[in-house]
């Protein structure tokens, strides 16, 4: 019955710790002394004992009833007392160890006591009281080491959960400090920037036409210009805002976004194909998903080379609505991989570093997921689900 319990504890990750029948294994090469110390503890206490006359059996009985306790004579034919508690040891690291010695063998006991980690010798002939004694302290010792482990383990616990919460603290301060910087500069930016739209009449009205392609210049820095401050106003907003989000057809919101893309320069020069293998709904705020995939697209398209292919694949599983753009440019090195989405971060002359971190966004916001697969050489894959509602 104990032996039983015992091991439902181990099974269950718990040690043994007070309340369980601890299992004692007395193994002696002679059987008078087996016979009269299981006895013994029997009569006194109400463990389960079991008696060996070799050490080799005590260690095969111990993978199906694994000790608390075990207590070996010293002197025995093959395999001696300390070579035999030593093993149990590398089995049963937390059993309570005892070796019986003649006074003649105190010396070699008391050195075995620090090399296998044995709790105490007894002098035979042993004293029964001072015997129990000595095996009771043991379990308390034993208890109370289990104790402390599972404490210790929880508190490790704890502290990685509290680690985790640092730095996700640190992280979401950083993006908060960088969103307020980067607002104010936005909007006095923005500001600014009204007063450069000038350049449209100037370019508009100059009868000299060297004149109106410097005008022609600027325009086009302003618009890149007004995009980015967007693009950052977008960014600093926070994923408070809120906004609403109806039923709505992914694909139709794919097929929109790559016409919007239609007489952008990069694109034109790259082909980008539309795959449409389902019609997915999902809840969606139309033109946030739709700025993610061009986000998306946008990208793929930058990495590939005049020429390439990009390819757009809607589709739908059991999750939901999947959209994934495939390129072939260069892939993204590891580094790059662990940065994405973080706010500014470009490889890019004249990006943005947002595109992706407010891709991200908008999609946590859709309770989706975007994840990325990119390897060196091989080009990327973008996956972005949507939970969904039913095929349309
Ligand atoms: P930006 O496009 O303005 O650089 P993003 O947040 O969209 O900002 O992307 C950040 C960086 O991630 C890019 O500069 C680029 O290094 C890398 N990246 C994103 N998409 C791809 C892709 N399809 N292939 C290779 N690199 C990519
Ligand atoms: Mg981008």
């Amino acid at each position: 019955m104990g032996l039983d319990r015992s091991r439902l504890a181990r099974q269950t990750g718990a040690w043994y710790a007070g309340p369980v029948t601890p299992t004692v294994y007395v193994v002696d090469d002679d059987p008078l002394v087996t016979e009269s110390l299981s006895r013994a503890l029997e009569l006194e206490t109400d463990w389960t004992v079991r008696a060996f006359n070799h050490g080799g059996q005590a260690l095969e009985a111990m993978a199906g009833a694994p000790p608390e306790v075990v207590l070996s004579d010293f002197k025995m034919p093959g395999m001696d007392g300390i070579a035999f508690l030593s093993r149990v040891r590398a089995r049963e690291p937390d059993a309570v160890l005892l070796l019986l010695t003649g006074y003649a063998d105190k010396e070699s006991a008391i050195r075995a006591i620090n090399d296998v980690g044995i709790w105490q010798y007894v002098e035979k002939p042993w004293d029964l009281g001072d015997l129990l004694v000595k095996i009771r302290q043991g379990l308390e010792r034993r208890a109370l080491v289990a104790e402390l482990r599972k404490k210790n383990l929880a508190l490790e616990a704890r502290l990685a959960e509290l680690e985790r919460a640092h730095v996700e603290l640190v992280r979401a301060e950083r993006l908060a400090a960088v969103g307020r910087v980067a607002s104010g500069l936005a909007h006095e930016i923005g500001n600014q920037l009204a007063l450069v739209g000038y350049a449209e009449a100037i370019r508009e009205r100059s009868r000299d036409p060297e004149v109106a392609e410097f005008a022609e210049v600027i325009v086009a820095a302003q618009r890149r210009l007004a995009a980015l401050v967007d693009e950052i106003k977008d960014f600093a907003r926070g994923a408070s805002a809120q906004y609403p989000r109806e039923p709505g057809d992914v694909a139709a919101a794919v097929e929109e976004a790559l016409a919007i893309l239609r007489f952008d320069a990069d694109v034109k020069s790259r082909r980008v194909s539309l795959e449409v293998k389902r019609r997915p709904l999902a809840l969606i705020h139309r033109g946030k998903i739709e700025q993610v995939v061009v986000n998306l697209v946008h990208n793929a398209v930058q990495a590939s080379p005049p020429g390439g292919e990009v390819v757009v694949t809607v589709d739908e599983d059991e999750a939901g609505a999947k959209v994934t753009v495939r390129d072939r440019g260069p892939g993204m090195a590891p580094e790059v991989l662990a940065r994405l989405g973080e706010p500014f971060f470009t490889t890019k002359e004249r990006g943005s570093g947002l595109g992706l971190g407010i891709s991200r966004r908008v999609v946590d916001e859709h309770a989706g997921r975007l994840d990325v697969r990119s390897q060196v050489g091989d080009g990327t894959e973008v996956i972005l689900r949507l939970p969904g509602l039913a095929s349309a």
